[in-house]
């Protein structure tokens, strides 16, 4: 039985949860959980709250719609995806829908439906597309404006780039209204998708996880010949009942495909619990022929005075349902398990599998979490598992098929040291996992704290693995901050590195000069302190000596930092080694405060607005910081205003086009580099070198 304290507990945890997992989800377009990991978190803060109304806030994730308005940082963020869209009010707002994976709440669903209207309805079902919402309007049979949802209320005001997708029409015919609105979705079909991922990994960006991030991710780019690019695809769905009058909803669907806007012909009018059940058995197979991804599938009551009469809760329709399918399983051998020690010290074991085909990639590692969920799922090798993925998740272990077992196997152990350094492990109370403790010599702590260090999230240095791993084997680099001491000589001695490279990777570091304290923050690798808490903690006390300053209790006056946090980022800064680091940091001139502007490596490109297109030797969001890191300016069009255009591999041709007609020049990276000063510390080793 829960106690009002827990209930309150579980549902201030649930509500920190699921806001940081909607950010990840959809202004980072990177979610790190299942959705239906995030749906079933949902439904249980839903539980509480009507078990307890006097905890259900007007600002709970059970009343709000998830926003996309946010400035893009994450992992899938691209440096040209941009929040500077103008925000414009919905006239009408875009809601969300409620949704389930159950058969029984889809009954459920028909069922209320049933006892409150007293006309007689159908349902219409349809295909739940798997991508961005978008809300389009027509007037005098042109499309004038195109939003996204944005938070339900005001969206970003996306027009350009909608233009570019090719199956939404400019203009109109037949006899359309005057003025009106259709809503519908914007979706990456897999082709797309796959060849996007492909560029992108050729040129070292991350991928996207799944064709909805992609194609968020893509509306939301600043370039909107990248946008035509990107091969985007838009099904519409949905004319506002009050935007133009029409009996049904299949009447206003069959109106609109008239007069050629893109409306999909995978639906069906059902009369009851039984057409609607055959449909979903029907799509739940046959979707997985579609070129695109779908999630599940909209019931919708068809007449619209039926909708008018169970109207909206805050958050969405009453008189649709969407039901969802469950994540595809499948079933295979386990044939080992590592013990990995993770950058917090964390062991997480992780399953080697017979790779076996799950949602369209091959699937050969899972989590199996920790200890105790190994102990749950009581999980031997040689047994045959269930693994489950959602969207780019790392695929989970969630059963074992008993039945299948081999004679004579025997229950895993779980170490007692670290698989990396022999230290013994240790286990806090109330948590589930094991920890190395010996976090300053243990090498896959520190090398996986200077990954974390260079991230795309973090310092957005172009270094991997590898590169770590060699510097880490060369006695260079311990902490973050031995990264700035590295000189040109000390690279251009280790193995494969050339001139070329060892100045990138310079340039790079150079370029960490600019980027923002809570960036900065997040890259120390605190424990428990994600891009979401050092944003709020960096915003809350606007520099680092404020918070050095700071004590638990004042910690705890940042919003969403609980007990856990404060303890940590407290007990972090206690340490004097981790002082003397961020001294070492802050020396290498690194942004310590949110109102400090970046301490400039040069001022070379002083006055200079600069677009830049195509693909480089670095990352553009990389390519962006060194020109800002300069004194430049970076700018999304080509105007008049242009200093250059600064074009890698295959710049965009109106760009091109635009800046022949205006006289603007247009220079490559090679020249660029030469406009800037190279690394001062490396171009005296330089000199050095050439003496030998
Ligand atoms: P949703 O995606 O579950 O459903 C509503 C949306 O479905 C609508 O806004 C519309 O864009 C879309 N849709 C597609 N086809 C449709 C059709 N035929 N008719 C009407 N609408 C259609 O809801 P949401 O509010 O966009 O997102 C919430 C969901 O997103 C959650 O339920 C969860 O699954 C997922 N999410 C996941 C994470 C995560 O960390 N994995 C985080 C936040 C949200």
């Amino acid at each position: 039985m829960t106690t009002r304290e827990e209930a309150l507990k579980r549902i201030t945890e649930l509500t920190a949860i699921l806001r940081e997992n909607s950010r990840r989800y959809y202004v980072d377009n990177a979610p790190t959980m299942s959705d239906q990991e995030y749906d079933f978190l949902m439904h249980e803060l839903e539980e509480l709250e009507a078990a307890y109304p006097e905890f259900a806030f007007p600002d709970s994730p059970t009343r709000t719609v998830g926003s996309d308005l946010d400035a893009p940082v994450g992992e899938n963020a691209e440096q040209s995806a941009s929040s500077d869209f103008v925000k414009r009010p919905h006239r009408y707002p875009m809601l969300s829908l409620s949704n389930t994976y159950s058969i029984g709440e889809v009954e459920e669903f028909a069922a209320r439906a049933d006892r409150s209207l007293t006309e007689s309805f159908s349902y219409c079902c349809e295909l739940k597309f798997d991508g961005t919402a978008i809300c389009l309007t027509y007037r005098d049979g042109k499309l004038v404006q195109a939003l996204t949802r944005g938070d339900g209320v005001q969206g970003d005001d996306v027009t350009v780039n909608a233009l570019r997708i090719s199956n939404i029409p400019r203009t109109l015919h037949g006899d359309y209204p005057r003025e009106f609105e259709i809503r519908g979705e914007v979706l990456m079909p897999y082709a797309s998708f796959e060849a996007l991922n492909r560029e992108r990994a050729d040129e070292g960006d991350a991928p996207f996880a799944n064709p909805r991030n992609a194609a968020s991710g893509s509306l939301k780019l600043t370039d909107p010949d990248e946008v035509s690019r990107r091969g985007l695809w838009c099904t519409l769905y949905h004319i506002p009942a009050q935007s133009v009058p029409f009996a049904t909803h299949d009447e206003a669907l069959r109106k609109a495909a008239s007069w050629g806007l893109p409306v999909s012909d995978n639906r069906s009018i059902c009369k009851d619990i039984d057409g609607i059940r055959e449909f979903i058995n029907h799509w739940d197979t046959a979707r997985k022929e579609l070129p695109y991804a779908t999630d599940g599938i909209v019931i919708k009551i068809n007449e619209l005075s039926a909708q008018r009469a169970l109207g909206y809760t805050a958050k969405s329709p009453r008189w649709a349902v969407a039901y969802k399918f469950k994540a595809e399983q499948a079933c295979t051998e386990l044939l080992s398990i590592d013990y990995q020690v993770g950058r917090t010290g964390a062991v997480t074991p992780v399953a080697n599998l017979d790779p076996v085909q799950l949602g369209g990639t091959v699937v050969k590692r899972a989590t199996l979490v920790n200890a105790d969920q190994m102990e749950a799922l009581d999980i031997r090798v040689g047994d045959f598992v269930y693994v489950e993925k959602g969207g780019e998740i790392i695929p989970k272990i969630t059963g074992v098929n008993l039945a299948r077992r081999p004679a004579g196997s025997v229950r895993p152990v779980f170490p007692e040291k670290c698989p990396d350094c022999g230290t013994p492990l240790q286990r806090e109370e109330g948590e589930a996992k094991w920890f190395c403790p010996n976090a300053d010599g243990c090498p896959t702590q520190i090398k996986s704290r200077i990954l974390h260090f260079l991230g795309r999230r973090a310092m957005n240095v172009l270094a991997g693995e590898a590169t770590v791993e060699q510097f880490y084997s060369a006695g260079l680099v311990r902490t973050p901050a031995d990264l700035y001491d590295i000189n040109k000589y000390q690279l251009l001695s280790l193995e494969g590195w050339q001139e070329r490279s060892a100045q990138r990777f310079l340039d790079s570091l150079t370029a960490t000069r600019s980027v923002p304290f809570e960036r900065v923050l997040f890259a120390l690798g605190i424990r428990f302190v994600g891009e979401t808490t050092a944003r709020d903690i960096a915003r809350h006390f606007g520099s680092m000596e404020a918070i050095e300053q700071a004590s638990e209790e004042q910690l705890l006056e940042v919003a969403e930092v609980g007990a856990v946090i404060a303890r940590s980022v407290y007990q972090y800064l206690q340490d004097p080694r981790h002082r003397e680091e961020i001294e070492r940091l802050r020396a290498a001139g690194l942004q310590f405060s949110a109102a400090a502007p970046a301490q400039a490596a040069s001022d070379a490109l002083s006055g200079k607005t600069i677009v830049i297109s195509g693909n480089f030797s670095v990352s553009r969001d990389a390519m962006k910081e060194l020109i800002v890191s300069h004194g430049g300016k970076c700018t999304s069009g080509v105007t008049g205003n242009t200093s250059f255009l600064l074009a890698g591999t295959k710049p965009g041709p109106e760009k091109l086009a635009k800046c022949s007609k205006l006289g603007i020049p247009v220079i490559g990276e090679e020249e660029f580099r030469r406009m800037i000063p190279q690394d001062a510390a490396a171009t005296v080793e330089e000199t050095q070198l050439s003496l030998f």
